[in-house]
């Protein structure tokens, strides 16, 4: 049992919602030509904000204003692009407080995350790609790199500042202009940044953002003169995209989703390997691409490993998003809850054994305590399909063989996680793992140096480091 902790929230009086909001469109906040939809709290159901939802003929008007803007931003020089580059990185850690306290009302995510990891994470992108707008001809990208023209950019609610971030960044410094559209339930931060864009005095058309659900994104991705395509969203909709744009000259990239195996050997350090696999799947409610949703824990230190997880879960707090002691905050929609329920549910018709923490969870809003399953084989729907919500697949392995071999079965290939104090067996397993990314001894670390990206399932293209300015430069490949 631990101590109970007094409420300590972080006050929403920073934040300014207004009942209702525009696009984003040549520099100015414009009214849509299509209907409007509603952005809920998803952690009280209440209303937050009314918003537009783009038309057809709004999101040509915003590519039509990305294309006036990119004849001026992709000849502007480097160092001047950088200059409004770093403008936004400055004033993104100058409203941190804001933004990260309107992701976690939009989004449901716990207030420590967006303040700690998000928030600070998306002002060191935009950082990073300002140092690199005057130098892309040093990037081993070829002698004379030249931006791609108007991206189409389509995010999910996961991380919504984040995943701009991810596109917005590098985008801008190779001299492309972006259209982006937000997810639909997670639209306010993005429409916030829209308001920075103003504030740097960032040239009008530079970066659009046009919200509405899938339709709109569709619209985006499909209209004729967008250059570039890039998406981060879910296996099923990055196929249709990929249908979509086939036949075009159209460059994509695509970040679709995820298995992974997080991987204990028994010479592990196990305290540590235990806030590993904590971290890797409940960080975020486990609305994480790359979450380490399948343990896969060596035998002979099962036992011990999973008693010392359910002790570890007991003392996560589930909770109020803005409260600074929260660990695991609200599902992001009714929807998603709706799908990590039905999962769980055949998790249980198929065999598996359930567990979760006893947790109060509060009466309104949409919850899901930490809950694993043990007794799980590959077979089973939870150990193949992405739950994308706290819930983790427990499988064991005896030889280093036969994890590789596991942690591979899967049509997913974005990341992966290794706990052993051997060096050389984290150097074997990185070179059999098919995954875009492995963590050694750590996990869910995010850096904008180093490119994340997948294989199979997960989708193609890398966003970050060197490799990510590719994705935005004609004939380059990473
Ligand atoms: P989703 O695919 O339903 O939606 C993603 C975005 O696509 C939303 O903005 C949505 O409105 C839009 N969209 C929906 N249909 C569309 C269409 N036909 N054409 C164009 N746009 C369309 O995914 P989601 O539920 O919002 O996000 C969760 C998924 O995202 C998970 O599968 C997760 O693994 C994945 N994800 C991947 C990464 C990565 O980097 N690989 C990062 C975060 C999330």
């Amino acid at each position: 049992m631990g101590f109970e902790y007094a409420p300590a929230p972080e006050s929403r009086s920073i934040v300014d919602i207004k009942a209702s909001y525009g696009l984003f469109i040549d520099g100015e906040f414009v009214d849509g030509r299509g209907s409007s939809f509603k952005t809920i709290n998803p952690a009280t159901e209440e209303t937050l904000a009314e918003v537009a939802e783009a038309s057809d003929a709004d999101v040509d008007l915003a590519v039509k204003a990305a294309r006036r803007a990119f004849r001026g931003w992709s000849r502007m020089s480097g160092k001047e692009r950088a200059k409004y580059l770093f403008r936004i990185a400055r004033i993104i850690q100058e409203r941190g407080r804001e933004l990260a306290v309107l992701e976690s009302i939009d989004n449901g995510k716990p207030i420590k995350e967006s303040r700690d990891v998000d928030v600070p994470v998306v002002a060191a992108h935009f950082f990073y790609y300002a140092g690199w707008a005057d130098k892309l001809e040093y990037a081993g990208l070829g002698p004379n790199p030249q931006p791609l023209g108007v991206a189409g950019q389509v995010i999910p609610w996961n991380f919504p500042l984040l995943m701009l971030a991810w596109k917005v960044a590098p985008a801008l410094a190779c001299g492309n202009t972006v259209v982006l559209k937000p997810a639909e339930t997670t639209p306010l931060t993005a429409l916030l940044f829209a308001e920075i864009c103003q504030q740097a005095d960032l040239p009008p058309g530079v970066v659009n953002i046009v919200t509405g659900a899938g339709g709109t994104g569709q619209a985006v991705v499909s209209h004729p003169d967008v250059d570039k395509v890039a998406f981060t969203g879910s296996t099923a909709v990055g196929k249709a995209i990929a249908r979509a744009i086939a036949g075009t000259d159209k460059k994509a990239t695509l970040e679709l989703g995820g298995k992974a195996a997080n991987i204990v050997f028994d010479d592990a350090a196990i305290d540590q390997a235990i806030e590993g696999i904590v971290g890797g799947i409940f960080f975020n409610q486990g609305h994480v691409c790359c979450a380490g949703s399948r343990l896969l824990v060596q035998e002979s230190v099962a036992d011990e490993v999973l008693a010392r997880l359910k002790r570890r879960m007991g003392t996560l707090r589930v909770g109020d998003p803005l409260d600074k002691n929260t660990d695991i905050g609200a599902i992001n929609s009714a929807e998603q809850l709706g799908r990590i329920r039905e999962l769980s549910e055949i998790g249980v018709a198929e065999g598996a054994e359930r567990w979760a923490p006893a947790c109060d969870l509060p009466s309104s809003g949409f919850w899901f305590p930490p809950t694993i399953f043990t007794g799980v084989t590959q077979a089973h729907r939870i150990a193949r399909e992405e739950v994308f919500g706290p819930v983790l697949s427990v499988l064991t392995f005896r030889t280093p063989a036969e994890a590789v071999e596991k942690a591979n079965n899967t049509p997913y290939g974005l990341s992966a996680g290794v706990w052993t104090e051997k060096g050389s067996r984290i150097l074997h397993m990185a070179s059999q793992l098919r995954a875009g990314v492995v963590w050694a001894n750590t996990f869910n670390k995010f850096d904008p140096t180093s490119p994340f990206g997948g294989y199979k399932e997960s989708g193609y293209g890398r966003e970050g480091g060197r490799q990510g300015l590719a994705a935005y430069l004609k004939g380059a490949d990473a």
